[in-house]
This record gives C-alpha cells, structure tokens and sequence, in this order.
C-alpha cells in the first residue's frame, strides 16, 4: 500500500488531532480575546476521528497527538483514546495541553492507555500568567503537572513560548522549576500564527534562551542522544540536573525533517501548520465517500506537501486561521 510520503522524500506518520477549538484561557499570542467558538454538530465526533486514524494507520500514520483548543474541555476524552490506541499501527497517543482540567483527568486519561503529555505553561508568576493569557490559574496547571507525574506519564514536558519582552523573566524560574520537579522544559520560539502582530524581534531566540539558562541556572552540552534533525534541540545540563530543550522554528527550521500533518476540529486536514489549502475530511467521512477515496485523498494532499513554511521569506504569507483553530 501508498504511504504518506511527499514529493520531497518525506515521511509522515505524526498526525494531530484538534478535538475541539474552544479554550478555557485566551493566550495573545494564540488567539484573539473575543471568539465565536465552532458548533458542536460542527466538530469531528469521536466516530469520524476513529475513522480517519483507521485510514491513515495503513499509510503510515503510528503517532498521534490531541491538542485543540483546550482538548480537556472536549467531554470524555479517554474514551477517545481508548478508541485511538486500538486501532492497530497506532503506537502512540499523546496530549498537549495547557494542564488547567489536569488534575481530575491525568489518572483516567494514562488508565486509557495514553502515555506521553506537554503541558504548555509560559509563566510561574501569577501576574505574568494573566497577562499571557488573559485568564488566572497558574496553580492549577501546577497541580496538573503534579497529577500528571503521580499517574505515571513520564516524562511529563513542559511547552513555553519564548516572546522578547515578555517571557524573558520566566526562562529562569521555568529552568529551575523544570530541573527540582524532574521535568522536561521546552521552549519554542514565538510564530507567526497567532492573532497578535508577529514581528521577528519579538522572537526570542534559541541562543538568547540558551544563554539564560547557561548564565543564571548551569552550564549545557548537546544531550546525549541529540539528534540534530530533529524538531527539537535538546540538552542536558554538566552536572546531570535534567535537559531543556528548545524547538527554534524561526531560527532553525527543521521543514526538511517534518512528519506531522493536522486535522482541525472542523476536520480539515492540513499538510503544514502554515498551509493556506485544507483538505475537507470531514465532509467526505459524512457524504458516504469510500474510505479508498478519502485515502486517495489524503495521499495526494500529503504529496503535494510544499518545502517549507517560508516565514524567512519575503514570500511568507500569514495563514488566516489562528493556532486554536488549528491545533498545536
Ligand atoms: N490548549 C492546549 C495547550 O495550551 O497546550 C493545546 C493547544 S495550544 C494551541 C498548543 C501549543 O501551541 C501551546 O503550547 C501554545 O503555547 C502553542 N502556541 C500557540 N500559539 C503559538 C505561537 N504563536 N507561537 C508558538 N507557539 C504557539
């Protein structure tokens, strides 16, 4: 059988699910504050999501990750996974969330058989967390991450955003949080695809947050099993404290590398997190389209994959959808 492989040689078996596009926070940089969320009757149900990942399983798709949106506020969600880490070829199913819903949902969802989690938290201080995301609960993302730890996942990764001016004061409580709790910290340089104004100096880029961490929190060398394809840079620190990890998609596009594609909750599949066409799926699960077609379908979207995003380009054009609509 076909596998999800472009014209440029590339591999795809990572495959992210957006399982809904409603948030319970209002990150700047994500989305903009006032938003008409999507009908249910408009989102993917957990049917049509098993349907698709039984398509793709057999050309290649073994990963899978739930983001949204808030993936914790879809109703049910370990039944989900239940369902996902059944079908046969899946080998993984993971969640990235901003960890608020955590705490009452880690033990179910890890009993439900999902085993790799990022929670993305850009900010220890409560001040700087509303600010960022025009909500309050820092506490309890961090008591989803001890929930998290006690069910099991590990390791349990932390996401943050880094944006000049205004998450450089938490590179250095996140590293020394990171390391006391046995956590993995990741920081991910600020793009282009939220609802604020994008500018490149407001990236704030992998060697400056590098420089942080080395000066304030300990010296790092490239982790032992650092593989300079991969997404993310990872490093670990001299005196064996833990890794930090950077994912540099402004300054060290890793495009040639990429395996993902994205369904959005309204089931459009995109083949690039910056693509500007989407695959309508979803109409296809509910029109009575043959599962051969909507394969045919997907393996033709993935071939005609671009080479990269381009935002180092004076090419680049801004997707209109915002990273809640798409899925992180
Ligand atoms: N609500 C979940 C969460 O917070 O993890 C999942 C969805 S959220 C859109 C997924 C990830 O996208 C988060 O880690 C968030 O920080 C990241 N993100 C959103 N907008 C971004 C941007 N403009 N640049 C970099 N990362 C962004």
């Amino acid at each position: 059988m076909s596998k999800l492989v472009d014209k440029f040689g590339r591999f795809h078996n990572n495959l992210r699910i957006s399982v809904t596009d409603r948030c319970n926070l209002r990150c700047t940089y994500c989305m903009p504050e006032e938003v008409t969320f999507l009908d249910r009757a408009q989102l993917m149900s957990f049917e049509e999501i098993e349907r698709i990942v039984r398509i793709t399983a057999p050309l290649g798709i073994d990963k899978i990750r739930l983001t949204g949106g808030e993936p914790l506020l879809r109703r049910d969600l370990p039944t989900l996974v239940r369902m996902l880490c059944a079908i046969p070829g899946i080998k993984d199913v993971g969640l990235t969330t901003n960890g608020l819903l955590l705490a009452d949902q880690a033990q179910a969802l890890y009993e439900a058989g999902m085993r790799r989690i990022n929670i993305s938290l850009d900010a220890l201080d409560p001040e700087r967390f509303r600010i960022l995301t025009r909500r309050s609960g820092v506490e309890l993302v961090l008591q989803g991450i001890e929930a998290a730890k006690r069910a099991g996942f590990h390791p349990v990764k932390i996401n943050a955003v880094s944006i000049r001016g205004l998450t450089e004061d938490e590179v250095v409580p996140l590293a020394r949080y990171a390391r006391e709790k046995n956590l993995e910290l990741r920081f991910i340089e600020y793009m282009p695809i939220g609802a604020d104004q994008w500018e490149r100096d407001k990236v704030l880029f992998a060697h400056e947050i590098l420089e942080i961490i080395e000066r304030e929190v300990g010296p790092l060398v490239p982790a032992s099993d650092y593989d300079p394809k991969a997404p993310a840079m990872d490093f670990e620190y001299v005196d064996g404290g833990g890794r930090v990890g950077i994912i540099a998609s402004i300054s060290r596009p890793f495009c040639q590398q990429c395996n993902r594609m994205r369904l959005t909750a309204e089931g459009k599949l995109r083949n690039c997190l910056f693509a500007l066409d989407e695959l309508d799926i979803k109409t296809m699960l509910r029109d009575g389209t043959s599962d051969d077609e909507i394969s045919r379908k997907v393996l033709e979207n993935v071939a005609d994959k671009w080479e990269g995003h381009e935002i180092n380009t004076a090419r680049f054009v801004k997707p209109l959808r915002t990273m809640h609509t798409i899925g992180g």
